[in-house]
């Protein structure tokens, strides 16, 4: 299509295509949620109300994206697993990127007034996102695992972190501090000495984060007098002719007579 004498920037537009037949993982991160989850008022260390409405966001972006079949969640990260086939945007990185993100959050937007109805947003979230390539399956499970190690740690860390806060009497620096150079080991020692606490025994969700699975439903099956399995139907072939069998003349008479040559006489 003939452009306008403007129309050469668009030249400078340079294509960005993803590797063919690799597993895409996506994950995006809440910007600067230290200071939103403080500003919003978020439950330490852990708010339910947030990660649900995490969860909810990634939801609404599993349902829009059928090539995401699986989803990992803690914190303010969400992490995505796009099946190896996936078409979506031509694979085209920057469409990718952008539009998941931007629809994460403005689902995050939209639907944190049912998750705070107490408390309006102050000031519109945000959030970055990345997409890396992985190979193999192998990759892609010790990616997950290590989302999840993650967790654990930051968890164990944070839970002993606002326990000596909120509970110890500690200020956040003291906390730090107590903490410093110390083993998971000693972190279970300090929550059960001083505080009672099992860590084992908190909601399973802190400890290991929210995984979100798609599930194939297979298809219901026919009513039972319409049920013609297909397997049983492609057992059957039709008997081949016998090989000196006169073709029937209603077959023969299918066949037309080919048209004569253009410049012969009839
Ligand atoms: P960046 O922009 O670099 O990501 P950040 O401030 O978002 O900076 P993160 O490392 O992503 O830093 O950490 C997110 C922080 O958000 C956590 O440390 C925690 O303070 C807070 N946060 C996120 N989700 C929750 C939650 N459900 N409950 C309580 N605090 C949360
Ligand atoms: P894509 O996802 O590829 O961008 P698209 O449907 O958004 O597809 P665009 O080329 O971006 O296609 O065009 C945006 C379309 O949105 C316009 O063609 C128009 O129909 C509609 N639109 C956008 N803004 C307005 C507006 N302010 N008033 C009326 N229509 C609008
Ligand atoms: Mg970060
Ligand atoms: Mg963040
Ligand atoms: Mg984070
Ligand atoms: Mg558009």
């Amino acid at each position: 299509m003939a452009g306008s004498k403007y129309a050469y920037v668009r030249n400078f537009e340079l294509p960005d295509p993803l590797l063919p037949g690799t597993f895409m993982v996506f994950r995006l991160d809440g910007h600067s949620f230290h200071r939103f989850s403080d500003e919003h008022g978020f439950t330490k260390p852990n708010d339910v109300r947030a990660l649900e409405l995490m969860d909810h966001a990634a939801k609404d972006l599993m349902e829009q994206h059928p090539d995401i079949v699986l989803a990992f969640g803690e914190s303010d990260e969400f992490s995505f697993l796009l099946r190896k086939s996936a078409t979506l945007y031509n694979r085209r990185q920057a469409k990718i990127i952008s539009t998941l993100t931007s629809l994460f959050t403005s689902s995050y937007v939209f639907h944190w007034s049912s998750y705070f109805p107490d408390c309006p947003l102050k000031y519109p979230p945000s959030f970055d996102g990345r997409l890396v390539l992985y190979p193999s399956e192998r990759e892609i499970r010790d990616y997950f695992a290590w989302r999840q190690t993650d967790t654990h740690i930051n968890n164990l860390y944070n839970t002993t972190f606002w326990a000596l806060v909120q509970q110890g009497g500690q200020s956040t620096t003291e906390a730090h501090a107590t903490l410093k150079g110390t083993f998971a080991k000693d972190k279970n020692e300090i929550l059960f000495s001083r505080f009672k606490m099992n860590y084992n025994t908190l909601d399973a969700r802190f400890r290991k984060g929210s995984t979100l699975v798609r599930e194939e439903i297979p298809e219901p099956p026919l009513p039972a007098d319409e049920e013609i399995p297909t397997s049983v139907r492609e057992e059957i072939p039709e008997p081949p002719p016998p090989a000196d069998e006169e073709i029937p003349t209603s077959v023969r008479e299918e066949i037309p007579e080919p048209p004569p040559p253009a410049d012969e006489k009839i």
